[in-house]
């Protein structure tokens, strides 16, 4: 008797989304023998670099990671979050210092470098005897319809042959086009800001209480905001948020890329900001690694294929503004729901679709929240720059409070690992697993 053909599932990029699907995936074949399945990671990269990127990972997130055995990597790589501040910019006051407990909702909070989390999954995935194949860049799909195959073929015109395609090309995805084939306007929508972020050196001298504390700083003015992430041994993750002054925005605008002189001009007018250590220069120029890219969103009901074998996953499923710090833990769901879709149970497949349906409503919620906590920071209409100053003002009246709750938090999430009441609780909750 011959055996049946695996089913062959080729994952375009390898970001977080497309790596932790990737192990996912070897990890549920490993613990299902029947599941018979042959993975291949492509991206279109030359190589990993360390390029300016982090983020904060929450329970959501860090808890299917450690179920994947990952977090004492995870702590060693990244640095637990103990701590979010708000401070207005221009008048360098305080509005908000919250303790955070060490883990919620038997997860943690831990902010970790891009290149840091891919070296994690990827040292995994080579245990399996399986790499990323690099200078892979996805140019279309073809449908082999008779046989329900599909084929891509990359810019330097080689192909492979699977079953299913993942786009986890990331925010400019190109598979998307090919979900979306159908739909007229697919590029995610230009929210009229843009982004300056790198990641510094060891800041010196720096009271042993700002380890792992975040800093977020409203600059009223209409120029945007700022903040850092702290990284392991006082590195930080900085950002600067401002609204760009030449691309035109709202929805069908083409999402900007910004020339060196632009970024430069932005770092320029950085390194003017205030910050909790002092200044924001002194972090901007221990920095040699810095980008600058346009915040975009867009929500799309639909991120599987009319033919159910094309799926986006990660920022080519949704893109979303940052300010709720959802975009990575959003792409670690995704990753485990499909890879959860695709296993086999007593012969029945969940399948794409059922992804879909798992994923649309819930990452729609998320990025509401989202666009409510950018407005509320960012808004440069009258209406939010008042509800934005009556929320300062609200703030700083409860400040005392909130630092105390936090403690209290911080003693409930020792205990228990099971904080309660925050208003982005029902994210951070979310329990979602790998079906082993
Ligand atoms: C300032 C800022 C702060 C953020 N903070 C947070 C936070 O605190 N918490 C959080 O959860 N999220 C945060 N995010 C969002 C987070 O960074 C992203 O959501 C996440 O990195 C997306 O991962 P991904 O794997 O989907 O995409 P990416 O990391 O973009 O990976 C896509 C991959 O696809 C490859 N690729 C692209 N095109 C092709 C092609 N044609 N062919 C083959 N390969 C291709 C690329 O080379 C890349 O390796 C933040 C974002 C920003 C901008």
């Amino acid at each position: 008797m011959t055996e049946p053909k695996p089913l062959r599932v080729l994952i375009i990029g390898s970001g977080v989304a497309g790596l932790t699907l990737g192990l996912s995936l070897l990890r549920l074949q490993l613990s299902r023998p029947h599941f018979n399945l042959s993975v291949k990671i492509v991206d279109a990269a030359s190589r990993f670099d360390a390029a300016g990127a982090a983020f904060c990972l929450s329970p959501n997130g860090t808890r299917p990671l450690a179920q994947l055995g990952l977090l004492p990597k995870l702590l060693e790589k990244g640095q637990v979050l103990t701590g979010v501040a708000m401070h207005e910019g221009w008048s360098k006051k305080t509005v908000q210092d919250i303790p955070m407990p060490p883990t919620a909702f038997g997860g943690h909070f831990i902010a970790i470098e891009r290149s840091s989390i891919q070296e994690i999954l990827l040292s995994e995935i080579r245990g399996y005897g399986i790499d990323v194949h690099m200078k892979k860049r996805y140019k279309e799909i073809t449908e082999n319809t008779g046989e329900n195959t599909l084929r891509v073929v990359y810019e330097d015109d080689t192909t492979d042959d699977a079953d299913i395609v993942v786009g986890a090309d990331g925010v400019r995805s190109r598979v998307r086009d090919f979900v979306l084939a159908e739909d007229e306007d697919t590029a995610p929508c230009f929210s009229g800001w843009s982004y300056v972020a790198g990641i510094s050196s060891s800041i010196p001298n720096l009271p042993a209480e700002e380890t792992g504390k975040s800093h977020w700083c409203i600059a009223n003015s209409g120029k945007g905001g700022y903040g850092t992430w702290s990284l392991p041994d006082n590195r930080q993750f900085w950002y600067v948020l401002e609204p760009d002054e030449i691309a035109p925005r709202g929805p069908g605008t083409p999402m900007p890329r910004y020339s060196d002189e632009s970024l430069d001009a932005s770092v320029q007018r950085a390194k003017q900001y205030w910050h909790p250590f002092g200044t924001f220069s002194q972090i901007v120029e221990r920095s040699d690694r810095m980008y600058k890219s346009a915040l975009v969103e867009r929500h799309y009901p639909r991120i599987v294929s009319k033919s159910g074998n094309v799926v986006l996953i990660g920022d080519a499923a949704h893109p979303m503004w940052p300010y709720i710090g959802q975009g990575a833990n959003a792409s670690i769901e995704d990753a485990v729901i499909l890879a959860n879709a695709l296993l086999p149970r007593s012969g029945e497949v969940r399948g794409t679709l059922w992804y879909q349906e798992q994923r649309v409503d819930r990452t729609a919620r998320i990025m509401r929240a989202g666009g409510w906590v950018g407005r509320l920071q960012m808004g440069e209409t009258v209406f939010w720059r008042i509800a934005r100053s009556l929320s300062m003002m609200l703030l700083r009246l409860l400040a005392p409070n909130q630092a105390s709750q936090g403690t209290a938090q911080q003693q409930e999430g020792d205990e228990g690992g099971n904080r309660k009441g925050g208003p982005l609780d029902w994210i951070h909750k979310e329990d979602i697993r790998l079906e082993l």
